[in-house]
C-alpha cells in the first residue's frame, strides 16, 4: 500500500526535508503524462493533471510510504515522552520523497524560465540523498534535443535512471515492445531500466512501482 503525502512546493532545490529519506526525481517533457502517471503510481489524485505548461518553476515534494498500513505511537525525540494519543504511521524501510520537477521542453518558455528550471534540475540531481530519477518519455516520440541534454546530465553524474515510457495505450500491443527496444537503444538504457506504462490502462504501473522499490532498497541512500 502506498501512502502519499504532499510535503510542499519549493522554488529552490536546496530545501531540507525532514525526516531525511531517499529521494527520487520525476523528470519529463511537459505533457509527457507525468502527473497522470504519478497519480496512477500512488493510486490517488495527488498531482494536478494538465497544469499550464511552463508555468511552474517549483519542485513539488511528495512523501511516499510503502508500508504495512500499521499505525502506532511514535516518540517525538529521545528524551521526550510519546505524545499521548498521537497516532502516526510507523516508519517503514520503504519510505521516500518524490521530487516532482516541472516539465521541460516547453517551446514558449522564456529564457528566465529555462534558466530557473536548469538551476532547479541540477540542484535536485546533486542532492546527497538522490537515489535516482524516474525519467518519463512518450513511447511514440523520438527523443528530442532536450531529452538528449537530459541524458547528458544524468550520464555526467552517473545518476541512476528508470525510464517510464508513457501513453502505451496509444500504440497497438505489438508496436509497444518494438518502440521500447528502439528507445532503450537510442538512450543507451538496459532492458531493465525501461518500463512500458499507461496511466490510462494501468499497464506497467505495478512493474514501475516494483522497480522504484528495488532502486530505493538497493541504494541505502
Ligand atoms: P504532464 O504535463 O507531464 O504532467 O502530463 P499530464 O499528466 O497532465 O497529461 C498530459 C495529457 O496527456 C493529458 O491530456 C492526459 O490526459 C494525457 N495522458 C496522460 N497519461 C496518459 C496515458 O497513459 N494515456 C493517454 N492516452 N493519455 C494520457
Amino acid at each position: 500500500m502506498l501512502r502519499p503525502q504532499f510535503v510542499g512546493s519549493f522554488p529552490r532545490a536546496d530545501v531540507s526535508l525532514d525526516p531525511p529519506l531517499p529521494e527520487l526525481a520525476l523528470i519529463g517533457r511537459s505533457n509527457v503524462g507525468k502527473s497522470s502517471l504519478l497519480n496512477a503510481l500512488v493510486g490517488r489524485r495527488i498531482a494536478r493533471v494538465s497544469q499550464t505548461p511552463g508555468k511552474t518553476r517549483a519542485v513539488n515534494v511528495f512523501r511516499i510510504d510503502l508500508g504495512s498500513g500499521e499505525w502506532g505511537v511514535v516518540r517525538d525525540g529521545e528524551n521526550r515522552p510519546a505524545v499521548a494519543h498521537r497516532q502516526v504511521p510507523l516508519p517503514t524501510p520503504h519510505a521516500w520523497y518524490f521530487l516532482d520537477l516541472p516539465g521541460y521542453g516547453y517551446a514558449k518558455a522564456s529564457k528566465t524560465d529555462r534558466a530557473a528550471f536548469q538551476r532547479l534540475l541540477v540542484g535536485c540531481l546533486d542532492r546527497a540523498r538522490l537515489a535516482g530519477v524516474v525519467w518519463l518519455l512518450d513511447i511514440r516520440r523520438a527523443p528530442s534535443e532536450d531529452d538528449g541534454a537530459m541524458q547528458d546530465l544524468f550520464a555526467a553524474r552517473q545518476t541512476r535512471v528508470l525510464a517510464a515510457l508513457t501513453k502505451s495505450d496509444k500504440l497497438p500491443q505489438g508496436e509497444r515492445r518494438r518502440r521500447e527496444r528502439a528507445l532503450a537503444a537510442t538512450l543507451r538504457l538496459d532492458a531493465d531500466q525501461a518500463v512500458v506504462t499507461s496511466a490510462r490502462t494501468g499497464e506497467g504501473v505495478a512493474e514501475l512501482r516494483d522497480a522504484i522499490g528495488a532502486l530505493i532498497g538497493s541504494t541505502g541512500a
